[in-house]
């Protein structure tokens, strides 16, 4: 859905207050609905603004997951991806399917797709216009997208040919066990309702399959760096995951972590190239870049770790380290 290299699209930029700073394409809020939530990971209402008093993110005290509270409710939210937004997926489609190739690469993607004999299915959440799923169509799989916005959705259907439900995975409602891999590219941190949206993901997913999932790292050394400024820190990212905040809420929702890969030392622009290189060469053995992608495959129902925000109130299954 959304990259973080993505550069500054202008027409957004120009919606922004004078002041503000726009890292990457975000629409700026404005007269919103709002909700106050409390931390879906573990269900605490006890956070502290994150990086400043302005900051629109909050960090729970508790389990250490940052998150936009308040947050704009859902309906607001899919209005945000217009035509402004297709524009912006059009100029950047090659330079985010290149970016998810590499990460696919990173992540042995091959072993996966060898691993599984026969008929294999690729679900896409967040598929824009639907480049990584016509190329999946191409090496054999039965390829399928969802996009909220309309116009990208409809570019890839008419374009390239590949199936596309408008709308949002929980609408779509496919059947149990539909997909071998469901991907999902810079979507997660956008969406109301994270859990919700990867409980949804394990109930359509083949025993046999896996989920893969991408997004910003706030252990990453630029969003440590930068602070505030960090590219990532944008309106619609209404939560930010580090590796172990991602790894917690899958496991709670019945996923195991099997790989994990960061990437991305310093964006371009922001270092000499040589200082750039040789932190996007040491983010990946140490962890500490600026994306996070997690391969995982759903455990038995009886290992599923207890729901924190049960009745009984213990918190199980989060890492606080
Ligand atoms: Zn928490």
């Amino acid at each position: 859905m959304i990259l973080p290299s993505r550069p500054q699209n202008p027409e957004a930029a120009q919606r922004a207050p004078a002041g503000s700073v726009m890292k990457t394409f975000s629409m700026q809020p404005g007269n919103e609905a709002l909700n106050h939530v409390v931390c879906t990971l573990c269900g605490a209402d006890d956070a502290h603004r994150w990086n400043g008093s302005d900051s629109l993110f909050v960090q729970c005290r508790r389990c250490g997951l940052v998150y936009q509270d308040p947050q704009p409710v859902r309906a607001e939210l899919l209005s945000r991806y217009d035509d402004d937004y297709y524009s912006y997926e059009i100029e950047n489609e090659a330079q985010f399917f290149r970016l998810m190739q590499l990460g696919l690469k990173d992540i042995q993607f091959d072993d996966i797709e060898r691993s599984l004999d026969g008929e294999r299915s690729f679900l896409d959440v967040g598929c824009a216009t639907g480049m990584l799923i016509e190329s999946m169509k191409k090496r054999g799989w039965a390829e399928q997208g969802v996009e909220v916005c309309r116009p990208a959705a409809e570019h890839g259907k008419q374009q390239r040919g590949v199936r596309i439900h408008v709308g949002t995975l929980e609408d779509a409602g496919f059947p149990d066990a539909s997909f071998d891999v469901v991907h999902c590219s810079h979507l997660i941190e956008h969406l109301n309702d994270p859990r919700g949206f990867v409980r949804e993901v394990r109930r359509i997913l083949t025993p046999r399959g896996c989920f893969l999932v991408t997004t910003p790292n706030t252990d990453g050394f630029q969003a440590r760096l930068f602070g505030k400024e960090w590219r990532s820190m944008i309106p619609d990212h209404l939560y930010l995951f580090s590796r172990r905040t991602l790894a917690s809420l899958l496991r709670q929702e019945g996923f195991a972590v099997q790989r994990e890969k960061t990437w991305g030392g310093l964006a371009i622009g922001t270092a000499p190239r040589a200082l750039k290189a040789l932190a996007d060469k040491l983010a990946k053995p140490f962890g500490f870049g600026d994306v996070v992608m997690l391969l995982t495959r759903a455990v038995k129902n009886d290992d599923i770790l207890p729901n924190p925000h049960s009745r009984s109130g213990k918190v199980l299954g989060v890492d606080r380290n």
